[in-house]
């Protein structure tokens, strides 16, 4: 086992103010190429296109996980509970700052068109011939795989998975007030101290003492308003579907065949859907940047469209429908065809709801593995009840479903050919 080191490292933070790292082994793996790349993926993927700030990277808030966690734990260990198990500090704040290592650029539009999945390529990365796997073993020979269940939420002491993965675990926090401050908004702000303060381990699950039960309502009202500020801002969604067009019509060029003027070898992997896992360390999004100003130039008309559209922030307009049904749509459709745009890539129906994000939700999400921990308060010594039974302003926000219909399309070939549109089209895009 390795040592502490012998001066304790710190990192200058705008969110936590610093970062303390006083084991060797969490200070080796921060210094690995695989973490490092982190610095290469923004945290909020498309959205710095809607609120110029937002250009945080994954690894700042990694260390963030980290260092929440971090503190949970030294909370614990200082008041001597019985109910956390002392043994599992390091795989805890292991697996806090290794969480999110297998994400890819852009992740999340990238994983829609690929079909593949960041948790299982941060088991990957933790598990395969790689700087971090080697650090982990360097612990002991089974270090890893403990590392690796609690990503994937089988590790046999749940206490340590819902630090990381709960409706109030050290990922969220970290992020909603990270993404907070990077996007220049205050919605986000909740009193991180006092929540860690009134945290308590208890028969296996952690627990809020009863009287933190405001400050957990204030940090769901920042989630609940992030989530509709920023999070599912229409604008952001759009640079994303702009992004899944590309990558779609990238990977339908490929495999037809289609002679690129420049593509990189580590591209091939991603787009001939046969990538290990040094394929996928190679990309990151100044890679990806760098492949659409290239392509902003190729000969498909699609493809240089779109690219151009990406990287100069010409993105696609919107109109809310209420009721997407599929006469409409089929119409819509048909016009766009008749005005030369493709349908498969001018037009797409968005609804918000489909996203990784959620208020406040004691139901489970289909294809979930492991419904997410709710918060539990803990009332005197021995009596526990789950927080929207105590708390009206919970009540009002849990399982919340709104978001309406977002149709996605380019605002200019559509108003460049108005004339040639039925009226009622004419109305339905604001033409008239
Ligand atoms: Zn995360």
């Amino acid at each position: 086992m390795k040592e502490k080191l012998t001066e304790e490292k710190v990192f200058k933070d705008p969110v936590h103010h610093y970062i303390y790292v006083q084991d060797q082994t969490i200070w080796d793996l921060i210094n690995t190429k695989e973490f490092q790349r982190l610095r290469r993926i923004r945290q909020l993927g498309t959205s710095y296109l809607t609120f110029h700030g937002a250009e945080h990277s994954r690894f700042s808030h990694s260390l963030g996980v980290y260092e929440i966690t971090r503190k949970i734990i030294s909370q614990f260990e200082r008041n001597g509970y019985p109910d956390w198990p002392k043994d599992e500090r390091l795989v805890s704040l292991c697996a806090a700052l290794l969480h999110d290592v297998g994400h890819g650029p852009f992740s999340h539009s990238l994983e829609e068109v690929f079909a593949t999945n960041h948790e299982e390529w941060t088991c990957k990365i933790l598990l395969e011939n790689t700087e971090i796997n080697r650090v982990l073993r360097e612990v002991s020979d089974d270090f890893p795989d403990k590392v690796a269940a609690v990503i994937r939420k089988t590790y046999p002491k749940p206490i340590v998975v819902s630090l990381i993965s709960s409706q109030m675990d050290a990922d969220r926090m970290d992020y909603l007030l990270r993404d907070a401050y990077f996007t220049g908004v205050n919605y986000g702000t909740f009193d991180l101290e006092r929540i860690l303060r009134v945290l308590r381990p208890y028969k296996g699950k952690i627990v809020v003492k009863e009287s933190g039960m405001h400050a957990v309502e204030h940090y769901l009202m920042s989630r609940y308003q992030m989530y509709w500020q920023i999070y599912f801002h229409p604008v952001t969604r759009s640079s994303e579907i702009i992004l899944r067009q590309i990558f779609r019509r990238a990977h339908q060029l490929y495999v037809g065949g289609y002679a690129f003027r420049w593509i990189p070898d580590s591209l091939r992997g991603l787009l001939g859907d046969r990538m290990n896992v040094h394929d996928y360390l190679k990309l990151d999004e100044a890679l990806v940047q760098t492949v659409f100003t290239q392509w902003a130039e190729e000969r498909d008309p699609l493809l240089n469209d779109l690219c151009d559209r990406f990287m100069n922030r010409r993105l696609y307009k919107y109109i809310t429908i209420d009721n997407p049904d599929e006469t409409l749509l089929n119409e819509i459709s048909d016009s766009f065809s008749s005005i030369g745009l493709n349908p498969d890539y001018h037009m797409e129906i968005d609804f918000p709801f489909d996203l990784p994000y959620d208020v406040y939700r004691l139901d489970k999400k289909e294809g979930e593995k492991q419904e997410k921990a709710p918060i539990l308060l803990l009332h005197g010594d021995d009596e526990i009840c789950e927080i929207s039974a105590k708390s009206d302003i919970v009540r009002s926000i849990t399982g919340l479903h709104q978001g309406r219909y977002h149709l996605y399309y380019p605002a200019e070939p559509l108003q460049d050919s108005a004339d040639l549109l039925p009226a009622h089209i004419k109305r339905l895009f604001n033409l008239d």
